[in-house]
């Protein structure tokens, strides 16, 4: 029952000899959703052994060169590969046909399906849905069309205690509307409460993306009490001005973010590469939020089942 978010790339713009561009990996229940396909995300998968067969669904936030360079490598390599599984790509429209002219020049066909689902970075719905998950977008504030997404596990079913199935004599059949916290009536006419028979469900946990943006207190509403939350931090709290201009956030407003939204855990990055070091924008967050941490290539972040 995994849910772990690998962090493949976390500079913006150009990448350093540290820091690769963005894009991250959210493994929910061994199905990995990749988030933005910065340059070299095809070598960060392979070094982090994300096999590429285990991508189906792209999700890119906007279409700035360092989100999504990565993508004509991998497609072509997908290609290569000879995929035949559909690859989804969830982006702003124009994407498709910056990557048909790409194809049809280097590629020609595909092995594979590519299968484009539009997405509107003004309003916040639901684009994906499966058993386990639903992705939502969360409207951003940037200088292009952006969305981040927003990833729920669907509420898990209660649990069963322990030999509740023989001692009260549950048909199979209706073991799931139990779960589902149903009380249970058995020959005898008797009612079995449900707190008798399961335990409170895991929590559905959650991962909010949210780059590139400047700070927007509409976002809070829709990412409150997340598990995780990852916001770009591309300049320190210094340069301010210098973020309003470009549409990014500080570190005071990413924390900021985090504390209004009451998020578990924050996760900076985006970072600008004048930081060599980027220690010092984390202690900027943790004055406001302490439970702040820089995004590292390669590093992960779990988050683990717990009740309700
Ligand atoms: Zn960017
Ligand atoms: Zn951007």
């Amino acid at each position: 029952m995994t849910f772990e978010l690998t962090i493949l790339g976390s500079s913006s713009a150009i990448p350093t000899s540290k820091r690769n561009l963005t894009a991250h990996v959210l493994n929910v229940h061994e199905r990995f959703f990749l988030i933005d396909c910065g340059e070299g995300t095809q070598l960060q998968l392979r070094k982090n052994k994300i096999r590429f067969g285990k991508i189906d669904h792209i999700f890119i936030s906007h279409l700035h060169g360092d989100h999504i360079f990565g993508l004509f490598g991998l497609i072509s390599t997908f290609n290569l590969l000879n995929r035949n599984k559909d690859l989804h790509i969830y982006a702003h429209p124009e994407l498709e046909n910056i990557l048909n002219r790409y194809i049809e020049y280097f590629e020609r066909a595909l092995s594979y399906k590519i299968i484009y689902h539009y997405v509107n970075p003004k309003i916040n719905e639901i684009i994906y849905k499966d058993r386990k998950l639903t992705v939502e977008t969360i409207p951003l504030k940037h200088r292009i069309p952006t969305c981040g997404f927003l990833f729920r596990e669907t509420p898990h079913l209660r649990n069963l205690r322990k030999n509740v199935v023989e001692v009260f004599n549950i048909p199979i059949s209706i073991i799931r509307s139990i779960q589902k916290g149903k009380d249970f009536i058995n020959e005898d006419g008797e009612t079995i409460s449900n707190s008798k028979l399961t335990f409170p469900p895991y929590k559905s946990r959650s991962y909010a993306y949210c780059t590139d943006t400047a700070y927007s207190e509409k976002i809070i509403p829709i990412i409150e009490n997340v598990d995780l939350l990852f916001h770009e931090a591309t300049l320190a709290k210094n340069m301010k001005k210098q973020a309003k201009q470009t549409f990014h956030s500080t570190t005071t407003d990413a924390a900021t973010i985090a504390q209004k939204a009451k998020v578990n855990k924050l996760i900076i990055g985006h970072f600008s590469a004048r930081y060599k070091d980027v220690s010092p924008l984390v202690d900027e967050a943790r004055e406001i939020f302490q439970n702040t941490f820089s995004a590292e290539d390669g590093e992960k972040h779990s988050v683990e089942l717990s009740r309700e």
